[in-house]
């Protein structure tokens, strides 16, 4: 009998996307993708460590499992292993843990081939590409020269095989689009772009991530053509540090830039549904130094025949001119713009490492909301961060004010080991941190209804989605629309169609909407959505 895996994964799209491309390394190898961690003789949790419950979490479901499905040989890989592997290694069933210094070849070595034995690991040599954990925890990575890799402990030499290795010395690149949601198969979203070369002090990622590394121009191109060819119409292009993608193997040359063709469809904005404007001169980069992100999506428009971008968070800093002109003015790219504020005090915000000032921030956020006064535009902001005084949160809890945002997601700092902050005196208390959260949701609620009532009474378009079967119970569609509002259009419509809807009002987190004319949708697609995974 074939033998079965199941991929349990834990936290952010990044992790969602490694998690697929997981999924594709033992299906390659024969074995069969279960629907439930019970039914399968392998289960691999991809975890998160990006806040102490995440931690938990992963920890919580690992006992779970392996109490419900004893026999199960467990895998545990991604950042918590990468952080702290011989923590999960020494939970009960955990057969290997590894780290995503190998990810890359995680079914491989989770099926035994070529996988060293633990005793070669444990020696210290780097041997096929392993380094022992104890080599890294004397502070340093094996280069030298590279930060300390925060929270791993020596291996004790009790404990199951561990492979977890410098990550900072990886340049693969794993990845496989993934959908935001199980029951939501219509906007697959592509990571491009890994690892970060920031050191923001509370976050851990950098460490269990390494550096920046990007999916090529051409393989992104090539996954976006596929994603076409397979019927989707909207595909979502992410990273760990999006704005940081680069292709380093291509040199710009903007003079074989050929312009951009007309738009396949329309917008809410009357003024792009005619097609793409000519792109500012200003848009084109130095010819010396390799594509940027603003290149890539030139790229995606000129070569590919995708109907709708989104970009995912982009830091402040790499809204360039260039980046806002371009998403103004082509309808092809969702006008949603997700960008991590953290704090609106200038002391918070040195503290925290981030490489702007408050006042960048907000002038940045003006002038994406000139440029796109409808568009949606989305913050991370961080409360309780060491040391953050009643005078320093009022600053940000008033630049979130001021500022024009549809949406808010509210973070309360907790401490990662290893991390530069988690060893700054004067921690926020906890209550002082829940009650500053709670301001900011609030507010941030508030913000949300307010953007949302500006488009009762106004056309939009929207894409359907996939919502157990295409329709809520009560006789309602799922839509999403351009700037990233959730809504529901009474009767059935086929998924993955793009309709023009009136706004009626508000129900809840989601508009209310009629399809234009009474009838099902305004447009078709003649390819249906049907990639094998
Ligand atoms: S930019 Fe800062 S917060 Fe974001 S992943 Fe990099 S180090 Fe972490």
């Amino acid at each position: 009998m074939v033998r079965g895996f199941y991929v349990q994964n834990f936290g952010c799209r990044a992790t969602q996307s490694d998690g697929a491309a997981l999924e594709r390394q033992f299906e390659e190898r024969g074995l069969e993708r279960r629907l439930t961690p019970g039914q399968a003789e392998i289960v691999i949790f991809n975890t998160c460590t990006v806040t102490a419950s995440a931690d938990q979490d992963a920890r919580a479901a690992i006992r779970r499992v392996h109490r419900e499905n004893p026999s199960a040989e467990i895998i545990v890989t991604g950042c918590y292993a990468q952080r702290a592997p011989e923590e999960l290694a020494s939970l009960p069933g955990v057969r290997r843990v590894i780290g995503n210094s190998h990810k890359h070849e995680l079914a491989r070595i989770a099926l035994g081939a070529g996988m060293e034995p633990r005793s070669a690991q444990e020696s210290g040599e780097s041997s096929a590409g392993f380094v022992a954990v104890k080599s890294l925890t004397a502070g340093r990575s094996p280069s030298g020269d590279l930060p300390p890799v925060p929270g791993q402990q020596p291996s004790t030499g009790d404990q199951q095989p561990i492979f977890v290795s410098d990550v900072f010395a990886h340049t693969d690149f794993v990845s496989a689009p993934v959908f935001d949601a199980a029951n939501e198969r219509t906007r697959p979203n592509l990571k491009v772009q890994d690892g970060c070369n920031n050191r923001c002090s509370f976050c851990v990622i950098p460490y269990v991530r390494g550096r920046s590394r990007s999916l090529g121009l051409e393989r992104v191109v090539e996954e976006v053509n596929r994603l076409v060819a397979a019927g989707y119409r909207e595909v979502v292009i992410s990273g760990i540090n999006l704005g940081r993608w680069e292709d380093s193997c291509q040199k710009s040359d903007l003079s074989a830039q050929p312009s951009v063709p007309r738009l396949r469809q329309a917008t809410t904005d009357p003024s792009s549904a005619q097609g793409l404007t000519t792109l500012r001169t200003d848009d084109r980069r130095p010819a010396n130094g390799p594509p940027r992100l603003a290149a890539l999506i030139r790229a995606i428009l000129e070569r590919t025949e995708l109907e709708k971008l989104r970009i995912s968070s982009v830091e402040p800093m790499d809204w360039t001119d260039e980046l806002i002109a371009l998403v103004a003015e082509t309808g092809r790219i969702a006008k949603h713009a997700h960008v991590p504020m953290q704090s609106g005090s200038d002391a918070v915000l040195r503290r925290m490492h981030r490489k702007y000032r408050p006042w960048h921030y907000r002038e940045k956020i003006e002038q994406i909301h000139a440029a796109m006064p409808m568009a949606a535009i989305g913050a991370d902001v961080m409360v309780g961060f060491p040391g953050e005084s009643d005078a320093e949160f009022e600053e940000t809890r008033r630049m979130v004010e001021e500022l024009p945002f549809a949406y808010l997601h509210v973070f309360t700092y907790s401490a990662r080991p290893g991390t530069a902050a988690a060893s700054m005196r004067a921690q926020v208390p906890a209550t002082v941190a829940r009650e500053r959260s709670r301001i900011l949701r609030e507010l941030g609620g508030q913000k949300k209804v307010w953007y949302m009532r500006s488009f009762v009474g106004k056309m939009v378009e929207a894409i359907t989605l996939h919502g157990q079967g295409g329709a809520c119970p009560g006789g309602f569609t799922q839509a999403l629309t351009d700037n990233y509002l959730r809504m529901i259009e009474e009767g059935w419509h086929e998924a993955n169609q793009w309709i023009r809807v009136r706004v009626e009002g508000l129900a809840g987190d989601r508009l209310v909407g009629q399809v234009a004319g009474g009838g099902p949708q305004v447009r078709t697609s003649p390819r249906r959505a049907s990639l094998p995974w």
